[in-house]
């Protein structure tokens, strides 16, 4: 009796050894399945998200006939002096498109403005921009995926204020319309001319 208790025990036990011994096997496994490849797949989405961070900050410059040094003026076939453009345009204007600067975000009248027709340059009335290819960005600009014509717009490297972005001129006068980012995912061209409203001018489509 005390024999066959002992062998019921020492049975128990083996079969206890056992289920331990596949619990622990298969968790081992477990860990070997499910937890590596998440983790690799983990360590897949963070390698993602730093190249994804690294390309948003450091902006590609779309354009093949980026210009390197903006120094050179005469480049422009339209040419006034300061006090010529002071004449002509109002202070937001002059602010923007002969110095460069930068109008308040959501400020602009067309920045809910979605009429057919052609955006033309403030300064020499160039044309720039067709309505059709202006698109809702979010971003507080009146913003095109692309300039009407190749030759439009002159797109200059940019590195001030801590930055590297790509400036966008007027081709005629020189005058500073904005940037272009690569950020326009979901535009036909993939990029999102970021342009101060009071820079531009409107034609309306005409019948
Ligand atoms: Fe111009």
């Amino acid at each position: 009796m005390i024999k066959e208790k002992m062998t019921e025990e020492i049975h128990i036990s083996k079969v206890q050894s056992r289920i331990y011994t596949l619990v622990k096997q298969r968790g081992v496994i477990l860990s070997y399945s499910n937890v590596k490849p998440l983790q690799s797949l983990l360590h897949v989405f963070i390698l993602m998200g730093i190249l994804l961070v690294n390309d948003a900050c450091s902006q590609k410059i779309p354009s093949k006939n980026l210009i390197m040094n903006n120094k050179d003026t005469n480049q422009y076939s339209i040419q006034k002096t300061e006090a010529e453009w002071k004449e002509q345009l109002t202070d937001a204007e002059f602010h923007v498109l002969r110095n460069k600067g930068t109008e308040r975000p959501y400020t602009s009248e067309f920045e809910h403005f979605w009429e057919p027709g052609v955006y033309v340059c403030k300064g020499c009335g160039a044309e720039l921009f067709e309505a059709k290819t202006k698109f809702d960005a979010g971003c507080g600009w009146p913003s095109f995926y692309k300039s009407i014509n190749p030759v439009a717009v002159k797109e200059i490297l940019d590195k001030s204020h801590g930055m590297v972005r790509t400036e966008v001129v007027c081709a005629k006068c020189g005058g500073h319309l904005g940037h272009v980012f690569n950020d326009g995912f979901d535009q036909p061209t993939g990029l999102r001319y970021c342009i101060n409203g009071v820079s531009l001018g409107f034609k309306k489509k005409e019948d």
